[in-house]
């Protein structure tokens, strides 16, 4: 799916918006190199007795606003490119929502769809050996990402606290609630999403009742499909597809029903009361809001003057080519950016690590509140910078957050 080399798309975007801010060389060269980068094999014991040697990263792009923080992938596809991309683009998500972490990714060379569950335990467990003198609370914090989930981080977690002989919930976050994990950051992307689009609708007359549709159906897309109507107070969800197929029903899908019969059957289609559509045709409804939670590039050159949404919330990351984002631009689609829109799965983590620091851990309702303030902080900022500039909220976004990064390069004396 991917025609482009992710980590030179970064470095574009990164020096168009230091043009735009008039950044010295020095910080521009500064900021488009990860400041670390970690490279290993990893030999790990199959169930067949044969040891597979996989290789590993960990990216640790910026460190100025605090430790690196972002996620760690088992895929099959990644590269130190793709690593390197994510790493930056974690560096501006903590600065957008302005919380005192750089930015960090890692991951496993390996498909975890054809592993048993002792082998990734295994694969998780030979990460942290191999990593464990370079991460930490102060230093560099992991958390999930694709292909990874609570219970890897339980085991990494584990991991670091046998070899380290402490205890030290916060190295990773995202963790299952009986190890230190927070109540609310399950849901925290998802809920970061939906506050995002209603301080959209709020600010251009959008009505938050109309119709939406969600692309993708992973933890993120069956979260959003509940939250969007519970924090907006109503909405149609029209349509949803996933890696297999898609259904629509112009009438409305129940979410709740259809998250029931996904867990049951692994897949939207054959919902009840839906007719299935083709899954292309999803990101060209009429809908009031439209949620890309899947691939990178959904949007594209091919499709992009097809799109009939009002918003477009980008739940993944990267869902839609540097090109297409002008062309939505320019037919007054508002599109939220990446990193301001799924960033509240990272400021989940910071809340996370705040209690796991403190060892007090808050009510869901408290941490909700938190998430809420932040998120809406957020988007004000960035729809702010785009209209002082009149560029898109893309570029708004990365104008606030290059800024506050390269800010805390010169007061530290680096630049
Ligand atoms: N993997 C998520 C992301 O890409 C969360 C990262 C984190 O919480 O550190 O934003």
């Amino acid at each position: 799916m991917q025609s482009y080399n992710s980590f030179e798309v970064a470095q574009k975007q990164l020096r168009s918006v230091a043009e735009l801010l008039n950044l010295d060389r020095a910080t521009l060269e500064l900021l488009l190199w990860p400041q670390r980068e970690f490279k290993f094999t990893l030999p790990v014991k199959m169930d067949n007795g044969a040891t597979n040697v996989f290789h590993g990263y960990r990216i640790q792009h910026n460190f100025a606003r605090g430790p690196a923080k972002g996620g760690i992938r088992f895929h099959p596809d990644e590269t130190i490119d793709t690593m390197r991309a994510h790493a930056g683009w974690m560096t501006w998500k903590t600065a957008v929502v302005d919380v005192p972490l750089g930015g960090g990714k890692g991951g496993v060379v390996c498909d975890p769809r054809k592993m048993s569950v002792r082998e990734l335990e295994n694969t998780a467990r030979a990460y942290v050996r191999a990593l464990w003198q370079h991460i930490g609370v102060d230093r560099d914090v992991p958390a999930p990402d694709v292909y990874t989930n609570p219970q890897t981080m339980a085991w990494m977690m584990d991991e670091y606290e046998t070899i380290t002989n402490q205890h030290q919930p916060g190295v990773m976050s995202n963790k299952p609630l009986s190890l230190g994990g927070s109540q609310g950051r399950r849901d925290a992307t998802a809920r970061g999403g939906v506050i995002v689009v209603r301080e959209a609708c709020k600010t251009f007359g959008v009505d938050p009742t109309g119709a939406y549709a969600i692309q993708g159906f992973g933890s993120t897309g069956q979260r959003l499909a509940m939250f969007h109507q519970n924090l907006l107070g109503g909405g149609t969800l029209i349509a949803v597809s996933d890696s297999t197929g898609a259904v629509f029903n112009k009438n409305g899908i129940n979410p709740r029903e259809l998250v029931s019969h996904k867990l049951r059957t692994g897949a939207v289609e054959g919902f009840p009361g839906s007719e299935p559509i083709d899954p292309k045709s999803i990101l060209e409804l009429e809908v009031a809001v439209l949620y890309p939670a899947a691939l990178e590039n959904a949007i594209n050159v091919g499709n992009a003057d097809r799109v009939r949404a009002r918003i477009v919330c980008e739940l993944a990351n990267g869902p839609t080519t540097p090109q297409a984002d002008r062309m939505l631009f320019e037919k007054g689609v508002h599109v939220i950016p990446d990193i301001l829109a799924n960033a509240g799965g990272v400021a989940g983590s910071y809340l996370e690590m705040v209690q796991n620091r403190s060892s007090f851990y808050w009510k869901e309702s408290e941490f909700d509140d938190m998430l809420d303030a932040t998120m809406t902080k957020a988007y004000h900022s960035v729809l702010g910078a785009s209209r002082e500039r009149s560029v898109t909220m893309r570029t708004g976004a990365m104008l606030v957050a290059v800024a506050r990064v390269a800010e805390a390069c010169k007061l530290r004396g680096w630049v």
